[in-house]
């Protein structure tokens, strides 16, 4: 899945209709999180695999400030990352090439974040403030929950 990553960044910078790469992608992960949580971050993601396999080499490996964590920073990053990638989307017009653009720029702007963050700090730093990572979890906790209350539900209906 590495090979995804450059195909997407840099062949996207020619091809902007790569950027619906991305869209399939999160299409994908973001309907598998329901079952699996944050499978994909661990094993499927291509930034994922660049972190792990390459940005793990030259890492400082220096401790993730605690802050990055925290849950209000985490949503913080969500909101800012999907209100700039809407406003660019309307930005564009509707034309699907400009829209593929738009998601080849913000899988770029974020690998660079990725890159710079994960050299200063852990090299998966970039995945405990990631949006997607973050929709992930949730998602799969949400499926958790609502499995809880159906077998409370059952058992109090017996
Ligand atoms: S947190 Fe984001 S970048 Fe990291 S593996 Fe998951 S989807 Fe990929």
């Amino acid at each position: 899945m590495i090979w995804f990553l450059p195909l997407i960044i840099i062949g996207g910078l020619f091809f902007p209709v790569l950027g619906y790469l991305v869209v399939g992608m999160m299409a994908f992960f973001l309907v598998f999180s329901f079952f699996k949580q944050r499978y994909w971050c661990w094993h499927l993601c291509p930034r994922g695999a660049f972190l792990d396999i390459v940005l793990s080499k030259i890492s400082l490996k220096k401790p993730v400030p605690k802050m990055i964590a925290r849950p209000w920073f985490r949503w913080m990053i969500f909101f800012l990352l999907m209100s700039f990638l809407s406003f660019r989307i309307v930005r564009t017009g509707g034309s699907p090439i400009a829209i593929g653009s738009v998601f080849i720029g913000t899988c770029l702007l974020t690998t660079v974040i990725s890159i710079v963050s994960g050299i200063a700090t852990k090299h998966r730093s970039w995945c405990v403030m990631c949006p997607m990572g973050l929709l992930q979890e949730k998602i799969g906790t949400s499926r958790k929950t609502i499995q809880k209350k159906l077998y409370s539900s059952d058992k109090n209906s017996k």
